[in-house]
């Protein structure tokens, strides 16, 4: 799970069903997911030489190639068009080495002024306008809405912010310091946003000069990606995604002599329940529909690694997506109960519970409206494009001391509870791997309307 920053826009539920549904045939008992395979993946993922799973660095390679292996242990077959279970992809990480802005003609203290760039050079001055456009958000404006374009500008843009808004303004700055990472190769047909932080109001014609040099390292990124194909000649062009994160934060500053950010729960826990659901799914054999397991990577840092996946993916042909994010601890319902983002936005969550109605488990629709959790994850690309893409989980985000915390260690985790949760997502996805369900789809989501 990544830190809340960006607000967006509401999606309008848009309920229909495409397909008739039909109750799942019955299946035999089974003894659930390992609790022996559960145990040992998430102790690997979380374990100090893991160094915290940071995306880009030797730690999360070497995560990733643990998750290679037990995809190969399992017996799952690579991706069409892969040669092995990893999915590569470049990311550009660009720093900045130097930075100078002047506005009416003195120059802006260096903590009061903020550069989103990747183009290798940037010159501007006033006399550049309309090329880069000036935008003026006052003490009396809502810059929320303006937020993801000046984090991916679309256009050269100067921001020219009210101390007003200083708080916004520092979340942004922070979000910078961690992570200046993009997905388009970068170059100097990119575009830029600079933001300066000015002490009431700027007169609109205020002359101005930019200057900045970037220095632009190549990354490679990987997803781990495994597949079980479908059993039905039809069906299985049909797939069910089952994913969750592998990276997280790597180091942190030192709590008592701790500095890694072991991430058992956020997100070793979703990504071993990924590892525990192919184990069991693969050992059934019966599965008609296409299955397709992916652990992602850069999720902390942008959700990169689903963002990339899901453009090789036709959205049309994914019938249901099931993110498991933070499920090693107890949910506020107690025992045997995880909840579903967006329960109401398709009728995926009502057909999971109703394939558990015989057991004492029970998925709840997100507690926590206000933390925004259904696009605070990797569910959130698939379900933009209308897949019902949920995430499941257990956490009690708004009280949890441990939240991308050095303390989130295996210790703090409660593994027969964990155990239980996968085996009921197991169990519950039954008649959606079948072909016997169908999810109705997700609304896309309705772009904001531009500020007159
Ligand atoms: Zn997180």
């Amino acid at each position: 799970m990544h830190k809340q920053f960006l607000p967006f826009s509401l999606v309008f539920l848009l309920s229909f069903s495409l397909h008739a549904q039909k109750k799942p045939s019955t299946t035999p008992s089974d003894a659930g997911v390992s609790a022996v395979t559960v145990g040992r993946v998430v102790r690997a993922l979380a374990a100090d030489d893991m160094e915290g799973r940071a995306t880009g660095k030797p730690s999360g390679d070497r995560a990733a190639q643990f998750l290679a292996t037990e995809f190969k242990r399992i017996g799952l077959k690579t991706m069409p068009g892969l040669t092995s279970y990893e999915q590569t992809f470049p990311a550009y990480e660009s720093s900045t080495t130097s930075f100078s802005v002047t506005l009416d003609n003195a120059p802006v203290a260096k903590d009061k002024a903020l550069l989103i760039s990747t183009q290798p050079r940037l010159n501007w001055t006033n006399t550049d306008v309309p090329a880069v456009r000036v935008l003026t958000i006052g003490a009396q404006d809502n810059p929320q809405q303006y937020l993801r374009d000046i984090v991916r500008p679309k256009e050269n843009v100067l921001v020219l912010l009210d101390s007003a808004h200083t708080t916004i303004f520092k979340r942004l700055a922070d979000r910078l310091s961690h992570s200046s990472l993009r997905a388009e190769e970068p170059s100097n047909n990119s575009f830029s946003s600079v933001v300066i932080l000015t002490a009431g109001p700027v007169a609109s014609k205020v002359p101005f000069k930019v200057a900045a040099i970037n220095t632009v390292r190549t990354l490679t990124l990987r997803n781990v990606v495994g597949v079980l194909p479908g059993k039905d000649p039809v069906r299985k062009a049909e797939q069910v995604v089952f994913s969750a994160h592998y990276d997280h934060l790597g180091a942190l500053p030192p709590v008592a002599g701790d500095s890694i950010a072991n991430g058992a729960d956020d997100d070793a826990s979703g990504t071993t329940a990924v590892v525990a659901l192919a184990e069991y799914f693969k050992k059934k054999n019966d599965n008609a529909r296409t299955l397709i397991f992916v652990a992602f990577t850069a999720e902390e840092i942008g959700g990169f690694g689903s963002q990339y996946f899901s453009k090789q993916l036709d959205p049309v042909k994914i019938v249901a997506m099931f993110n498991i994010e933070m499920i090693g601890k107890l949910a506020q319902f107690g025992p045997n109960s995880a909840f579903i983002t967006g329960f109401e936005r398709s009728d995926f969550g009502t057909l999971l519970q109703a394939n558990l109605k015989d057991t004492p488990f029970r998925f709840e629709p997100d507690p926590y409206p206000t933390q925004n959790l259904f696009y605070r994850s990797d569910n959130a690309t698939l379900a933009r494009l209308g897949v019902p893409a949920h995430s499941i989980s257990t956490d009690q985000i708004p009280t949890d001391k441990l939240y991308h915390s050095v303390d989130d260690e295996v210790e703090s985790l409660n593994l027969p509870n964990m155990t239980a949760v996968i085996t009921a997502i197991a169990r519950s996805a039954t008649g959606i791997i079948a072909g016997q369900q169908t999810p109705t789809r997700i609304a896309p989501e309705t772009p904001a309307k531009p500020k007159p």
